[in-house]
């Protein structure tokens, strides 16, 4: 249920000035710390926002996707590696859960994730299935001694995860593993407790943006996770995770608009100052050029953004339009954020600016929850199976 306006309309100027006011200044020390410091974690639950997308009834805000876009594009002002913290447990790390889970499941978990007392990941990808996320090879085998019937009671877990984000801090992870035979329909999706034994976690990796913001590698070997721990029957593991993406890929959309916002008005602000032949830059029509390209694009994407989290709040499916906001609002950051460099000229290229480091973070938008290659296959499938 959507919040009321002004309650909303409160929400978003808290944001807003906890963006600009706490994180902005932090910036530049959480890049070369590559850590989010401990009490902007804190001041973050107190805000509630590890629970934005969480349902009241379990202590979250429950917000719309049509509100938690918004959010996003808030948070998009600043390192995307602030709104990393809260991202999981906002999106891929706890909806699984949310559309899926047991009423069992729910009450165990979500009053916790909300709150922000623990971190959730999601662990899909692997050394050998990235893009071809149907190919997962980690084995979830029923152990036929654990149980008190003939079945068993207890999976047993094996295999590797891959970039997975928050794992380092992660209390809880939503795994999917092959429960049957090789494709979609093989795999089943398994809450598994970080405490369990042969869980191990790897050392973060070092990325070429958004420091702050940890991927690590995940093994089990021979874990016991309890059956009661699905989400879901076995076989729909794959079906949970898709449709997590879809809304994860919304997501990412509208950090991706917030950015291009910010950079945009950055970049309009040093072609204000800066002069050269004798006027500002702002004043050159081959400058403006950039920013007119610049103003366009984040348009567009915000309105695709705007349009298909509507569409979500109507129940509608939205697999085509968040590959599509997804699509383009990455590829589109990606050259607002290029042409961001090239209005500062040399500024843009030094780390003093912080707009190289911007650059770099948002590489990663055109990658992660599905790359861009994977979104057009999408699109494309979509759009011939509805016959245009
Ligand atoms: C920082 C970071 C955080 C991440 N967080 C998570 C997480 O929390 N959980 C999780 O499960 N995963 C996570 N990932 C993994 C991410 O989703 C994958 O890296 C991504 O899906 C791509 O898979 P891959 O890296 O194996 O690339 P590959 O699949 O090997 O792709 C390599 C290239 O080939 C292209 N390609 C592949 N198949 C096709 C095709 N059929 N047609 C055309 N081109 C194709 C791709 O588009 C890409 O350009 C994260 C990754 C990073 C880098």
């Amino acid at each position: 249920m959507a919040l009321d306006p002004e309650t909303f309309a409160a929400l978003i100027d808290t944001i807003r000035r906890f963006v600009a006011e706490r994180l902005r200044p932090l910036e530049a020390r959480v890049a070369e710390e590559d850590e989010v410091p401990e009490e902007i974690v804190r001041e973050m639950r107190a805000m509630g926002l590890f629970g934005l997308s969480i349902p009241e009834e379990f202590g979250g805000l429950g917000l719309t996707m049509a509100e938690e876009v918004r959010v996003a594009l808030e948070f998009g002002r600043t390192t995307p590696a602030f709104r990393s913290v809260f991202g999981t447990n906002v999106g891929i790390g706890s909806q699984g859960l949310v559309m899926a889970g047991s009423d069992a499941q729910k009450a165990e978990w979500l009053p916790r994730i909300a709150s922000g007392e623990i971190v959730t990941s999601f662990a899909l990808t692997e050394p050998g299935a990235g893009s071809d996320s149907a190919s997962v090879q980690t084995r979830a085998v029923l152990d036929p001694g654990s149980g008190s019937g003939a079945g068993g009671d207890v999976y047993r877990l094996s295999g590797t995860k891959r970039f997975i984000t928050n794992a380092d801090k992660a209390s809880l992870f939503t795994v999917m593993a092959r429960t049957g035979g090789e494709g979609a329909h093989g795999v089943s999706a398994f809450l598994v407790p970080a405490g369990l034994p042969g869980v191990s976690i790897g050392r973060p990796e070092k990325k070429m943006g958004q420091q702050g913001a940890h991927v690590c590698d995940v093994n089990f070997d021979a874990t016991p996770v309890p059956a009661a721990n699905r989400l879901g029957a076995e076989g729909e593991g794959f079906r949970i995770a898709m449709r997590v993406l879809d809304r994860g890929r919304l997501h990412i959309a509208a950090v991706c608009v917030g950015i291009s916002e910010r950079l945009i008005a950055d970049a309009v602000a040093y072609a204000s100052e800066r002069r050269q032949f004798g006027k500002p830059l702002a004043d050159f029509q081959l400058i403006q050029a950039m920013i007119a390209d610049s103003k366009t694009e984040t348009m567009a994407a915000r309105a695709l953004v705007l349009e298909t989290a509507a569409l979500k709040d109507e129940g509608k499916p939205i697999t085509l339009e968040a590959a599509a906001a997804k699509y383009f609002a990455s590829e589109s950051v990606g050259r607002v954020a290029d042409r961001a460099v090239q209005i500062f000229g040399g500024a843009g290229y030094v780390a003093d600016y912080g707009i190289e480091r911007l650059y770099r973070d948002v590489r990663l938008f055109r990658i992660y929850e599905g790359t861009s290659q994977i979104q057009q296959l999408v699109i494309a499938r979509e759009t011939i199976r509805n016959g245009g």
